[in-house]
């Protein structure tokens, strides 16, 4: 398609998670919505597990349907494994809660990702792919348009009431108003790759997201089971430690080294095959100063990333969507698409991301689960509504005084090493 309109209600910038699922919310508004995504879909990209509080959106998306009929891995729990490979007891999703989003995914994301682009096209949304948005249009603090190249056709200018970025980490908004703020803590990088025929735990714990550390707890290790005896294995750690100071920053050798560090991990993938190459990203954690201004608005990584730590960023993908499409609906309704009213959710996403930056560091600063567990079998719930992604409520905070009390130093609870187990 090289043809469009040239004014619209909604521009959409970036077919990802957080910018499909906004397009497709309000298109369900009845709203015209153009997206226009760079790339050619099913693309490649990181960030496969995901986390049960995602099927909220999902179900809004009209998606659940076929995310329960795919071949997706179906994930019950998450589970820590200390750096001498004792592992924590697993954070079941459905003892904390009897809902079937208890159940979640592990997701390849080319597949999801095209899923939810497509599911855009069904409710109406008009999707170009292969479209560079350039720049985006302003007259004076107010966003008005992009200036977009679809394929090899000419530059256009296409103009909207409002313009949402969804451009992920090339955060074109960002940029161009000067908004990111880098976290002071948050300075990793990750080295990953893919086996075949790795270990799988058997029945409910076959598609459990692993957290495995590494020696001296430099970094940690994910481990996510997915469809066709895939697993997605990276190491994640300091952008200092894994590329400066090393005899070779060849990505082979570094994730080698590491998984040298890593006894959890060295038996699960002893017999396995690697299928892919192996792939890096910095992974900076940052965040806008702003999520909204006059005629635009910032959703998913576009707005703010957050160290993968918990597998939280296609969640917070889908839920900034999903408010941000709540706000310009109400806006547009009200043809006053200002700052004031399309930051009118900002705060209460902001308080979410920040309960799960919490629980992040203070994994790095050395929180041990078992302990946590075992000194407060009654307020594990706390710990599980963090990790499923229920952020969104004052009673999570509960848990931030308990963490703060506990003793670091004790060592990791007496469960069987998993060289043992495996
Ligand atoms: C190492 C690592 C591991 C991760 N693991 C997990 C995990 O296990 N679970 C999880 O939930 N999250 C994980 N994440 C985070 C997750 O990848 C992101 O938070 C998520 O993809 C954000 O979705 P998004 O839609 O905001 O951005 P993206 O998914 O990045 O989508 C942005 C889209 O915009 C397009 N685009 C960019 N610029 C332009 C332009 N100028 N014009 C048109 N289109 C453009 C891009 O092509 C892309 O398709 C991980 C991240 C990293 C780095």
């Amino acid at each position: 398609m090289t043809t469009t309109a040239t004014k619209t209600d909604v521009i959409v910038i970036g077919g990802g998670p957080s910018g499909s699922a906004t397009a497709t919310l309000l298109a369900q508004k009845g709203l015209k919505v153009q997206l226009f995504e760079r790339e050619h879909f099913p693309r490649f990209h990181i960030g496969e597990s995901l986390i049960p509080y995602t099927y909220n959106v999902i179900e809004r998306l009209n998606l659940l349907p076929k995310m329960k009929a795919s071949h997706f891995t179906k994930k019950y729990s998450v589970q820590f494994v200390s750096e001498h490979g004792r592992l924590s007891e697993p954070f079941y999703f459905t003892e904390h809660e009897n809902h079937e989003r208890s159940q979640t995914w592990q997701v390849r994301r080319s597949e999801f990702d095209h899923m939810l682009l497509n599911n855009a096209r069904d409710h109406g949304v008009e999707v170009f792919e292969g479209a560079r948005v350039i720049e985006v249009l302003f007259d004076g603090d107010k966003a008005v348009g992009v200036r977009v190249k679809i394929e090899e056709g000419p530059e256009q200018e296409i103009f909207s009431d409002v313009v949402v970025d969804a451009s992920g980490q090339s955060s074109l908004i960002i940029d161009r108003l000067n908004l990111r703020e880098w976290d002071p803590v948050l300075k990793k990088a990750a080295v990953w790759t893919y086996w075949k025929g790795a270990y799988r735990d058997e029945g409910k714990n076959s598609g459990a997201t692993m957290v495995l550390q590494t020696a001296g707890k430099k970094g940690w290790f994910w481990y996510i089971p997915l469809h066709d005896d895939i697993v997605s294995v990276g190491v994640v750690a300091s952008y200092d430690y894994l590329f400066q100071n090393r005899a070779s920053k060849d990505l082979e050798t570094i994730y080698f080294e590491e998984v040298a560090r890593c006894p959890g991990l060295q038996p699960r993938i002893a017999n396995a095959t690697r299928c892919d190459i192996f792939r890096a990203q910095k992974e900076y954690s940052y965040r806008a100063k702003q999520a909204a201004g006059n005629g635009w608005v910032l959703v998913g990584d576009a707005f703010g990333f957050l160290d993968p730590l918990y597998s939280s960023g296609v969640l917070l993908a889908l839920t900034s969507a999903a408010m941000a499409a709540d706000s310009i609906g109400e806006a547009l309704a009200a043809k006053d698409p200002s700052e004031a009213r399309l930051r009118s959710w900002e705060a209460l996403y902001i308080r979410g991301m920040d309960r799960m930056r919490r629980l992040v560091c203070a994994f790095y600063d050395g929180l041990n689960f078992g302990k946590l567990v075992r000194k407060h079998p009654d307020r594990k719930g706390l710990i599980t509504d963090v990790l499923i992604g229920n952020l969104f409520h004052d009673g999570v905070d509960e848990l931030w005084p308990l963490i703060e009390n506990l003793d670091k130093e004790e060592s990791l609870d007496a469960k069987p090493a998993v060289a043992t187990a495996v």
